[in-house]
């Protein structure tokens, strides 16, 4: 699960021009606004991750428009833009108690905000999403600074590809039974559902059962009504981009993959680069996350995910652009 609030360290406090209310504080690879002299460079702040469903009493200066989620009157954590700078989550200060590293995400009742389902997508639920299959999850950049900084000295290959808008699907053979997945949920096969649809017109299980092993194939389900479908697409489709191994408890290279999908007819989320990250920084990779979609024209892609070629380790960097652009759904 994502820690949405935890305590962090303040690196850096910065002026923002033409503004002296507020001043951009810097938590790991996190840029967020904050009033003035609230925070120091060197002290804790609890940190709150956009994406973040804060109830009620925790910012009640963020909840002018009365919104529920699960129940619960809160707002939602963007990405804004508050004189010119880009700001990210929200900075609290710290609860008696706490000390830099703690997660207190569930004991102030955050949540992860999640759109609602559109029905095409929903199923009936067969299980829990199985414990043999890894959830699809990439960290964010913003987290990843010291492990960022060991990847570019060590010089390692990534695949890099376009991080698509839609709905992650599984779709897994072990021993012997297939199964559907969608993010968290193991989905019963019915004629209408989305995912399940996808599997056949893919004819995902053929493929797996082919290989004679247990493997699980992962990709973004793309289309009408998911995510406001920013491709303009006329029907649902899939885009694969991971194979997981089972029996191994790892991903497949980006090689095995490729070799795995060749010449089967399924569609790999676009590959854009290969690239070691020589001299990147967390506001490189911010900067080149920016950029159009390869699936349509003008339209602004999410982000990109970076998978490394020869460790089983991975991130993405969300394009600001695209979340400052972000439409409410
Ligand atoms: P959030 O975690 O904020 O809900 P999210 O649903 O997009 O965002 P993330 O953890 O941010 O999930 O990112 C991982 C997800 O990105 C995967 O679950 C997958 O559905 C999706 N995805 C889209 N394109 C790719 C890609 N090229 N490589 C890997 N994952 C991708
Ligand atoms: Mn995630
Ligand atoms: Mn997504």
């Amino acid at each position: 699960m994502r820690k949405l609030a935890t305590v962090r360290k303040v690196l850096d406090i910065a002026p923002i021009p033409g503004a002296d209310a507020i001043e951009c504080v810097t938590v790991d690879g996190w840029k967020v606004v904050s009033k003035k002299g609230d925070y120091r460079i060197g002290g804790n702040a609890l940190y709150l991750e956009v994406d973040s469903w804060v109830p009620e009493a925790l910012a009640p200066f963020l909840c002018k428009d009365k919104r529920e989620f699960n129940g619960v009157s809160g707002a939602r954590l963007r990405t804004i833009k508050l004189r010119g700078q880009i700001s990210q989550g929200l900075l609290l200060p710290v609860p008696a108690g706490a000390g830099e590293g703690d997660d207190l995400t569930d004991m102030l009742g955050i949540q992860k905000y999640e759109p609602p389902i559109p029905a095409d997508l929903q199923g009936i639920v067969k299980g829990p999403f199985p414990s043999f299959v890894r959830k699809t999850n990439q960290e964010r950049i913003q987290n990843l600074v010291a492990e960022l900084e060991e990847w570019v000295d060590a010089g390692l290959e990534w695949e890099v590809t376009e991080k698509l808008d839609g709905s992650s699907l599984t779709a897994y053979l072990f021993q012997g039974e297939f199964g559907v997945c969608s993010r968290n949920l193991d989905l019963l096969e019915t004629e209408n559902n989305s995912y399940w649809k996808l599997a056949r017109e893919n004819k995902l299980e053929a493929l797996l059962r082919a290989t004679g092993r247990n493997l699980a194939v992962q990709g973004e389900l793309i289309g009408p009504n998911v995510q406001g479908n920013p491709y303009g697409l006329g029907a649902p489709q899939l885009r694969v981009f991971d194979v997981y191994d089972i029996d191994r408890g790892r991903y497949l290279t980006s090689a095995e993959r490729m070799a795995l999908l060749d010449g089967a007819g399924i569609v790999h989320c676009p590959v854009l680069d290969t690239q070691n990250l020589a001299g990147a920084s967390v506001a490189s990779l911010l900067a080149s996350a920016e950029g159009k979609s390869a699936l349509k024209a003008g339209t602004e892609r999410e982000g990109l995910v970076f998978k490394c070629l020869s460790a089983d380790v991975s991130f993405k960097a969300i394009s600001n652009k695209f979340l400052l652009g972000e439409k409410e759904f």
